[in-house]
């Protein structure tokens, strides 16, 4: 009882800022998702979409099975999500902590790692940390 009354107006607030941040990134996601099916996850407070022409084009050339954009998550497959999830959901507090600044530092980080080691995508620090709880790697 005590906590909900500590949850005031100023907390909800405060605890919209950082997807306020990242709306610019999550507008961009929506325009992606677009085609697609979109599910509310409410605890994390992120649109789950499987398919959408964005991700359909990236993963029919094999480049991507999912793509974080703002608060706005893009799978090519439904049956992606319990794998891949946990890796995008550290993509979603990047984009909470980074804001407008995430999509450019993610692409500049890329390119740096791939001149200095050939690879731009495993190398990439924001991937690091996501690969870090990637459920995918304790299957093998
Ligand atoms: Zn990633």
């Amino acid at each position: 009882m005590l906590e909900n009354r500590e949850q005031g107006p100023k907390q909800h607030a405060v605890a919209l800022l950082p997807r306020l941040w990242n709306a610019g990134n999550s507008l961009i996601g929506l325009v992606c998702a677009f085609g697609g099916r979109g599910a509310w996850r409410s605890e994390e407070k992120v649109l789950e979409v499987s398919g959408g022409w964005l991700i359909s084009l990236l993963a029919r050339r094999g480049w991507a099975q999912a793509i974080t954009l703002g608060d706005v998550v893009l799978y090519a497959d439904a049956a992606l999500i319990p794998l891949i999830h946990a890796h995008e959901m550290v993509h979603v507090r990047q984009g909470r902590a980074w804001g407008p600044f995430f999509l450019p530092t993610y692409v500049l980080e890329s390119a740096w790692q791939y001149l200095r080691t050939r690879d731009g995508y495993y190398n990439n620090r924001f991937e690091v940390a996501a690969y870090a709880l990637d459920t995918r790697k304790q299957e093998n």
